[in-house]
């Protein structure tokens, strides 16, 4: 019987094992300090923040990485002051302790003080909501290293430039209860005042709403900005960008030293910018337009960038207001392809009058985009010379805004030497059939698609005449 007493064997040896290691740890090793600690059930402190790194530890997740025997020499240090970690909500000072379970927590030195700061983590506070520890944590987070870094990247760029006041940055770590109504950096651009804050790794979009708010209600404008082009920015930073109207700011070691040197601040400035472009199939054998948006990055100088209390943004271009150029251009394309104005008619029929006029503003636009991009918009073929002799022959009362815009410095130019007489020609036939009345439509609606034009003084400049017309008529 080999069997039996094999298994026999066995099970003593494994029973004696067992008898010898339980002897050790009971005897000799009753703390193992190399296990890792546990986190007390529920700490009432749920964030600290080393005051001097301003590194914030979450709790719950960083007691569990450590080994007892660091925690246990942590803990007298934490009553020394030379090593302040404090709570990041209210600002006191916090001491590690254990439970009569060895399980770890944080608490505050002073119960007291927490209590008369309102801490949202004092014991026996109520229950927070997961968004507002969110909030709690995200301003922790805000006051790291890369953030200290960011504020002082904006201080320079500041006063770098003389039209803004003094800054003041913000330079001590600030809790979150006093924290969020303090702004980073603060400063006045001829005379109006802006704040800056610092935006690092997370945007919590309550937190962007709540200050939006509170700084549009105080008469001063917010920008957020970041310390570097985001890999993820899609995700990760899409509020700020979109409740921007696209424009997305960082300062960098780059961006601070440009502006020190030319001594005016310039913000890195990414946008989406949306703008017509032809249509890559052609229709009928005709290019219409199509919207599409265009990735721009570089360095702004403050003063080109339009600033909106009310929207509390700061951009280069208003989207609502591109959005709806670029619809209508896209709109008068297909209507002059089609020879179809009934929709754009519906759109304009009270600025235009007529449905001829409304057409003869559809080939205007479709002329000028010709012009503007360097291609036949809906036109057979690309020149100049073709495309205002096809609007002298079809639709004439548009035609001086055709000659204005050659003369702008976006259009492409007319390549011939006899155009100079043609185009004097051109203009004296204008000026005998024309009256300033039939041009006030079309200077409206040119005034809101290429607002970059003053159309009005472009056609005091292109006709004099008319204006001495004028002049005899109030006589
Ligand atoms: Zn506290």
């Amino acid at each position: 019987m080999l069997w039996p007493s094999y298994r026999a064997g066995v099970g003593w040896k494994l029973k004696h094992l067992k008898f010898h290691n339980k002897m050790a740890i009971d005897t000799q090793l009753r703390f193992d300090p190399d296990a890792l600690a546990q986190v007390a059930k529920d700490p009432c402190v749920k964030f600290v923040t080393h005051s001097i790194n301003h590194q914030t530890i979450e709790v719950e997740k960083w007691i569990p990485t450590k080994k007892k025997g660091e925690l246990y020499i942590l803990r007298p240090k934490l009553r020394d002051r030379a090593n302040p970690y404090v709570c990041t909500a209210c600002g006191e000072p916090v001491l590690l302790k254990s439970n009569q379970h060895h399980h770890h927590f944080f608490s505050h030195l002073s119960e007291q003080a927490a209590n008369n700061l309102g801490c949202p983590f004092r014991s026996g506070s109520k229950a927070l909501t997961p968004e507002e520890l969110d909030r709690i944590r995200y301003h922790g987070q805000r006051e790291g290293v890369r953030h200290i870094r960011a504020k002082a990247l904006i201080d320079r760029t500041l006063r770098a430039d003389a039209n803004f006041t003094e800054p003041i940055v913000d330079k001590v770590w600030k809790s979150f209860i006093e924290g969020w109504r303090k702004p980073d950096v603060r400063t006045t651009w001829l005379g109006d005042p802006i704040v800056f804050e610092v935006q690092i790794s997370n945007t919590y979009p309550s937190v962007v709403a709540e200050r939006t708010n509170f700084y549009r209600d105080n008469g001063t404008l917010l920008i957020w900005v970041f310390d570097k082009l985001p890999s993820e920015w899609r995700t990760l930073h899409a509020d700020t960008f979109c409740a921007n109207g696209q424009h997305l700011f960082v300062v960098d070691e780059e961006s601070t030293s440009v502006s020190e040197n030319s001594r005016k601040a310039l913000l890195r400035t990414y946008r989406l910018k949306p703008e017509v472009v032809p249509t890559s199939n052609k229709i009928k054998g005709r290019l219409l337009l199509e919207r599409q948006l265009t990735e721009m990055i570089g360095l702004v100088p403050f003063e080109e960038f339009q600033r909106n209390y009310e929207k509390q943004t700061l951009t280069l271009f208003n989207l609502e207001a591109e959005e709806k150029r670029i619809a209508q251009k896209v709109l008068c394309a297909r209507s002059y392809a089609n020879l179809d104005v009934n929709e754009l008619h519906a759109q304009l029929g009270k600025i235009t009058g007529t449905k001829d006029n409304t057409l003869a503003w559809a080939a205007l636009v479709c002329a000028i985009e010709s012009l503007r991009i360097g291609k036949p918009i809906v036109f057979k073929d690309f020149s100049p010379i073709q495309i205002v002799n096809a609007i002298h022959d079809h639709y004439q009362g548009v035609l001086v805004f055709v000659l204005i815009a050659l003369s702008q410095t976006w259009s492409a130019k007319v390549n011939s030497s006899k155009w100079s007489k043609r185009e004097q020609d051109f203009r004296r036939a204008l000026l005998r059939n024309k009256t300033d009345e039939q041009f006030i439509p079309f200077i409206k609606l040119l005034s809101r698609l290429y607002p970059e034009t003053d159309w009005e003084i472009e056609l005091r400049k292109i006709s004099p005449l008319s204006n001495s017309q004028e002049k005899a008529a109030s006589h």
